[in-house]
């Protein structure tokens, strides 16, 4: 006899939990998916035990009929798809009829729904529908799952702190909601809300639940299209970066998506407005045709690719480009902190909570996000009149009275508006900066033979290197002759090459591009530029003279950015007069 037996259904059901239930979260993630393929625009999430112990998700969605609810618990059972063509046109989160089955066979499963029409209720344990019955018809469907993996010791043994597991559940209901703008959001853990939304496509009001008050203030609208794509969010000034690129939301078609590359055209866009190494926080949401998103990538993975992909990149880096050109981005000095809830800092208030049963204060308590949402529309307003204010006047420094320098390094200034320190160096490295992006940036480079060719005396290594750039370098402006005897002979160099520094110079863009050996031609433009601002700036501690700073003055109004040096750092801090009248307590704060 064979040795084959078909699994019943039990079992696989058991099995296929193993894939589709992880943790609480993919509890949360898969019962939420069902309820916006619903086309609920109110959905709430109430948690007991970190989920452990209970996960409702209730929903006022289409709902079921009682003979789809019992259906619904079978495996491969979908209302999603019939054909083979929709696999191919799929416009709802799952499809794969398996979410049900799989959390009923690690928990007790009870389910409510009704179509408007009619409500039943239903309850399973183990495979065996244990109570039935009529339910009062109020249209949607509620899950409860109560005591998960009680049957999968090895499961609840591999969970992560409870403190950790919530954690994954705020980060997805946080992305699901950002995604969705449109639908009511409510996290609830133990009574306490840890997330809610109002589901008025008010999208600083769900940020509001991921980030402090005073960067949501900060946050800038913006908005582009071009024939194929329309983009629009909202970007938070440079001061308020990250170390990482989590912070860049990217929402195509109301799905939250993945892209390295269309993130990287976000960053690119901020391209010397941060420090190195930091990342900037921005929401954006792109609207296409489905078509030029590639239908072949799976509903259910973030990562997807797009048809005419560099367009969407420019538009996406002009766009935020332009916006963050036409602010004025002067970091104001404050020195009273608003005490707003961070998501951090509600997951730590819950933490302290489940780690001591002692009596939390009225202060603590974090979630009271309804104020403080209040306050934005005024904020949100200002910045959009700001936006266009500063948009019409192209000036982009204040005008400034220069008082003197203090520390041998900054310079002060004053107007109407306060008191604003400059670094002298950040500055300088600032100017020359865009003066050698402009110089090197320009395609038809002027350049002159030298009288006396230059030797360059370089490693055979980088000979090879470096003969596989020469048009790299020619492009540059600098025609370079290779000998066998590891020389390059210098022979023509850029006119704006100052005299007597043109070995100097043209070691230093030759060093660039052999160091970054993939880099482009133009982002080893900006390196150069870059590196050459920064060498042959006035560095800090050195004393220069009136007409000298106020040259630097001028020079640095008549910047793109006048705001941050070429590393990101500020240039310009402003002391506001009532921030001042503050300190002496001239005036309430
Ligand atoms: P899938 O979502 O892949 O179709 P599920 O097992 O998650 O598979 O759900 C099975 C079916 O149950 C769905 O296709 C849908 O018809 C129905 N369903 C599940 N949850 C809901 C809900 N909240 N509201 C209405 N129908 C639901
Ligand atoms: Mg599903």
């Amino acid at each position: 006899m064979g040795k084959i037996v078909k699994l019943d259904d039990s079992l696989s059901n058991l099995i296929a939990a193993g894939e589709v239930v992880e943790n609480m979260a993919s509890v949360v993630k898969e019962l939420v998916e069902n309820s916006i393929d619903a086309g609920s625009t109110d959905i709430t999430v109430e948690l007991k035990d970190f989920g452990l112990k209970e996960i409702r998700v209730t929903d006022n969605g289409e709902g079921m009929e009682k003979e789809d609810m019992f259906l619904s618990l079978e495996r491969h059972a979908t209302s999603k798809i019939r054909s083979k063509q929709d696999l191919f046109h799929i416009h709802t989160l799952g499809f794969r009829g398996e979410a049900l089955p799989s959390i009923a066979a690690v928990s007790e499963l009870e389910m409510i729904s009704s179509n408007g029409a009619d409500g039943y209720r239903l309850v399973i344990k183990n495979g065996n529908i244990i109570e039935k019955g009529e339910q009062a018809p109020k249209k949607g469907t509620s899950i409860r799952v109560k005591s998960l993996f009680y049957n999968t010791p090895a499961r609840l043994k591999h969970l992560r702190s409870k403190q950790t597991e919530l954690s994954y559940i705020v980060d997805y209901m946080g992305k699901m909601a950002l995604s969705r703008p449109d639908i009511r959001f409510q996290l609830i853990h133990e009574g306490k809300i840890l997330l809610s939304t109002f589901g008025n496509n008010d999208v600083l009001q769900v940020l509001s639940n991921l980030y402090p008050i005073d960067l949501i203030k900060d946050m800038v609208p913006f908005e582009g299209a071009n024939g194929y794509f329309h983009i629009k969010g909202f970007l938070a000034k440079p001061e308020h970066h990250r170390s990482n690129r989590k912070h860049v939301t990217l929402i195509a078609n109301s799905r939250m998506i993945r892209n390295h590359a269309i993130v990287k055209a976000v960053v690119d866009a901020y391209r010397t407005y941060l420090p190195v190494g930091k990342y900037p926080i921005v929401y954006l949401a792109i609207t296409l045709d489905a078509l030029l998103i590639d239908v072949n990538v799976h509903p259910s993975k973030l990562e997807v690719k797009f048809t005419e992909e560099k367009m969407l990149r420019e538009l996406i880096t002009k766009t935020i480009h332009n916006v963050l050109k036409s602010l004025s981005l002067i970091p104001s000095v404050s020195f009273q902190k608003e005490q707003t809830p961070s998501q951090q800092q509600k997951l730590d208030f819950v933490k302290r909570q489940s780690e001591s049963e002692t009596f939390v204060r009225e202060s603590d308590a974090l979630y009271k996000i309804t104020p403080i949402v209040q306050s934005l529309k005024p904020e949100k307003q200002k910045y959009e009149n700001n936006l266009e204010k500063v948009q019409t006047d192209r000036k982009k420094l204040p005008r400034l009275e220069y008082v003197g320098q203090v520390l041998g390094t900054y310079l002060v200034a004053q107007n109407e508006e306060g008191m604003y320190l400059i670094d002298q160096h950040a500055a300088a490295e600032r100017i020359r900066y865009e003066k050698y992006r402009k110089l090197f940036g320009n395609i038809e480079i002027e350049t002159q033979p030298l009288l006396v060719p230059m030797k360059l005396y370089l490693s055979k290594q980088e000979i090879l290197a470096l003969s596989e750039k020469l048009e790299a370098l020619s492009s540059l402006g600098i025609f370079v002759k290779l000998s066998t005897d590891n020389e390059a002979v210098i022979t023509d160099v850029p006119t704006w090459f100052p005299t007597g520094m043109e070995l100097e110079y043209a070691e230093e863009v030759i060093k660039n591009l052999l160091e970054d050996g993939k880099v482009s031609v133009i982002d080893s433009r900006d390196q150069l530029a870059k590196d050459l601002a920064c060498k042959h700036s006035i560095k800090a501690n050195k004393y220069i003279d009136d007409g000298e700073i106020r040259k630097l003055l001028d020079d640095l109004s008549a910047c793109e950015n006048p705001y941050t040096c070429p590393h990101g750092r500020p240039v310009i801090i402003h002391f506001s007069v009532s921030e001042i009248e503050k300190l002496f307590k001239r005036i309430q704060s």
